[in-house]
């Protein structure tokens, strides 16, 4: 008979959790506590226009390819995408403008064009963040770093071995800076250690390797929106036999002495042979299987980043922007004091604005546009919410009309806002924190929760707050983990019982 598995939410990682161990054969059902699934991979609808819910930049997709591959299923039945050839537009208060383009070669010159700096510094820096991914993804990205046998195993050593080669003993700021002549490539550089909600100030430098990903590997957008990948995923689920009980939270688990044996949502009692969680594993200790000393150790790491984001229905259409736009701050450091020292916004902060009816037919009415408007926000440690988003509003609505010479506000037709606090709702995310614990310290990587538990045989953690780590890529590397240690445990469990 099947094996039959549990998945607790059904955000990103536990959707591919799911295919991937209904490719081995399990029988899966997934409980999704929204009406939807993908949970921060969400959408909005408002007023004629849509917007991707939370993330907007979409690499590695072959780690989405291979969910369907596994299945026997051709990707492109079911989504397309495309590579950018300009993955963003840098605005600097100076008036410079650098565009981000996909071909390493357009790039560099583009930034030498602009800045003065040699193109040899640039290609440098794309080589040194390829050398750190080539040393570090294998073990760090995809495979178990909680168990000592594997970390052993050969060639793992390697990138424990080159701690000086993986750039861990500095900041990623201080080996930026070392790099560049350039305070804008210093920036705009530094600014990658925000895909994980983290500080360039105090975040190993073997962060850089997300340089590796968007600029050597490339920034992809899909067909419709990042939320098409969640659409499709969920056709590959339908399609492949998941069962799926939506606005069905799990409320607890039922925990035998070294095995989890049955869920509780309000419709009753289930019992499976295994069970992956997908929530954030703070909340699921604190909601589903009270562990108070887990607990307690998952609280002392410094959470990531969260964010305020607008989402403006915009009456008008502005060429000079692209699909992804950052206006710098002035201040980066003072930002990152802000957001990490004080737990508070800067009053000029770093914006994004991403547009996806740039390319996106349909995201708006027509001559109208889709504004994704983020800054970085600190972590909801209580703070008074309301004043801080009237605050950032309009020193964000200043800093456009000051760059971009655009009087938004006169354009915006409907808002919706999401706070630290309201992301934590709308995402079961704890304080808000879109990336679970951030990086900042050299030992992070090993403070994150692993992807099964130490206590129950049968339970395993997949999604953005356990190990690899938060961000799309991560999230899908942590499904494939937890697939290959069930299918290696259950291996393991097939000898003992053969031998006995
Ligand atoms: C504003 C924002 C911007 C981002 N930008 C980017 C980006 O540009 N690129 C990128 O790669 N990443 C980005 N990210 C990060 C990325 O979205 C996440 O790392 C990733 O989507 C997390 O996926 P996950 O598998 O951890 O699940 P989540 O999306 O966190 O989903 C967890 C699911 O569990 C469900 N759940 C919770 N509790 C229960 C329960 N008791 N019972 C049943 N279900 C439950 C929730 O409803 C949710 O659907 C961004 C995130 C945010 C919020």
């Amino acid at each position: 008979m099947k094996k039959k598995f549990a998945v607790i939410g059904g955000g990103i990682g536990g959707m591919a959790a799911a295919i991937s161990l209904r490719n081995q054969g399990y029988e899966v059902t997934v409980f999704e506590k929204n009406r939807y699934l993908g949970g921060k991979m969400g959408q909005i609808q408002m007023q004629g226009y849509r917007f991707d819910l939370g993330p907007s930049v979409f690499t590695m997709p072959g780690l989405v390819d291979e969910l369907f591959e596994a299945a026997g299923e051709a990707p492109r039945a079911y989504y397309r995408y495309d590579p950018l050839s300009q993955s963003c537009q840098y605005f600097y208060e100076d008036g410079t403008l650098i565009r981000a383009f996909g071909e390493v070669e357009d790039f560099a010159r583009e930034l030498a064009a602009k800045t003065g700096e040699p193109q040899s510094h640039i290609h440098r820096f794309l080589e040194k963040s390829r050398t750190i991914y080539e040393l570090t993804a294998d073990l760090f990205m995809f495979h178990s770093i909680h168990e000592p046998a594997a970390m052993l195993k050969r060639g793992n050593l390697k990138p424990l071995l080159n701690f000086r080669k993986i750039d861990a003993f500095r900041t990623m700021h201080q080996a930026n800076s070392r790099h560049f002549n350039s305070s804008k490539l210093v920036q705009l550089f530094d600014r990658y250690a925000t895909y994980n909600g983290s500080d360039p100030y105090r975040i190993p430098a073997t962060f850089n390797i997300i340089t590796h990903l968007e600029h050597n590997m490339g920034v992809f957008y899909p067909e419709g929106g990042i939320h098409a990948v969640v659409e499709a995923l969920q056709r590959l689920m339908d399609k492949t036999g998941i069962r799926v009980h939506r606005q069905e939270p799990v409320e607890k688990l039922l925990p035998g002495k070294d095995r989890i044996q049955g869920l509780q949502t309000p419709q009753g009692r289930y019992d499976f042979d295994g069970f992956v969680s997908n929530m954030d594993v703070n909340l699921f200790y604190d909601q589903l299987l009270k562990e108070e000393r887990t607990l307690k150790k998952l609280r002392k790491p410094e959470k990531s980043t969260s964010a305020l984001i607008f989402y403006w229905g915009v009456d008008g259409s502005f060429p000079d922007l692209s699909l992804h736009n950052i206006l710098f701050a002035k201040n980066y450091r003072q930002e990152f004091d802000y957001l990490f020292k004080q737990g508070s916004i800067s009053p000029d902060p770093t914006v994004y604005i991403y547009i996806s009816s740039r390319v996106v037919e349909g995201d708006a009415p027509r001559g109208k546009e889709n504004w994704y408007v983020m800054v970085n926000a600190p972590e909801d440690t209580g703070q008074d919410w309301a004043r801080l988003r009237a605050e950032a509003r309009t020193n964000v609505v200043a800093k456009i009309q000051r760059m971009l010479g655009i009087q938004v506000d006169r354009h915006i037709e409907c808002e919706k806002i999401l706070d630290p606090p309201s992301i934590g709702a709308y995402t079961t995310s704890y304080h808000g924190s879109l990336y679970g614990n951030s990086s900042n310290g050299k030992f992070a990587a090993f403070n994150r929760h692993a992807n099964f538990s130490r206590r129950y045989h049968n339970l395993y953690f997949t999604g953005g707050s356990v190990h690899p780590g938060g961000g799309i890529p991560l999230a899908l590397a942590s499904a494939r983990i937890v697939s290959d240690k069930i299918r290696k445990d259950d291996k393991t469990r097939q000898r003992r019982k053969a031998r006995k």
